[in-house]
């Protein structure tokens, strides 16, 4: 009996099975091995079948054309589900670039402003946090879901706040 060392885990069955890359190398199998794992083991490949989520062949003891045609409908099924998985992981990976992005521009232009702030310019400190909420709320409005940018806005806002408290109560240089 040949034991082939192409065993894989099978997403669709949920255990390992053996793959052959081709329907004639699956039959061969059958062929000339059967007789012997029905000796062995009561139980013997009856058929190939081919697994779209190994893209390859499984042989299985199951003649039951019918349930074969069964379980290849579950498997489409199932690849449908994993490519909106993938396609949802892409979507929220291209979501936390963009938002990343967002962020450190707007936090860039935050610590400008706090420069600004330090050396007494005040209106180029104003005109710098005026810019980052721009991009905040610019992101906010694409994404609603960007935590990073309500808390980067809430401290845009209360530095805006302070300062202007600050410039209404002395005058602008
Ligand atoms: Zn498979």
């Amino acid at each position: 009996m040949i034991l082939p060392k192409n065993r894989y885990y099978c997403q669709a069955c949920h255990r390992p099975k053996m793959v052959f890359d081709t329907e004639q190398s699956a039959d061969r199998f059958i062929k000339f091995n059967s007789a012997e794992m029905l000796e062995a083991t009561g139980s013997a490949p009856v058929r190939s079948y081919y697994c779209r989520l190994c893209c390859g062949w499984h042989v299985t003891s199951n003649s039951s054309l019918e349930l074969g045609e069964k379980l290849n409908k579950r498997d489409s099924n199932l690849i449908g589900k994993i490519d909106r998985q993938i396609n949802k992981k892409r979507k929220v990976e291209e979501i936390r670039r963009i938002t990343n992005d967002y962020s450190s521009r707007s936090s860039a232009l935050i610590e400008k402003a706090k420069h600004r702030l330090e050396k007494g310019k005040r209106i180029a400190a104003k005109n710098c946090l005026q810019e980052s909420l721009n991009i905040i709320c610019g992101g906010l409005e694409r994404f609603p879901q960007w935590a990073k940018g309500r808390e980067l806005k809430n401290r845009a806002e209360s530095l805006l706040n302070t300062l202007e408290i600050f410039v209404s109560e002395q005058p602008l240089p």
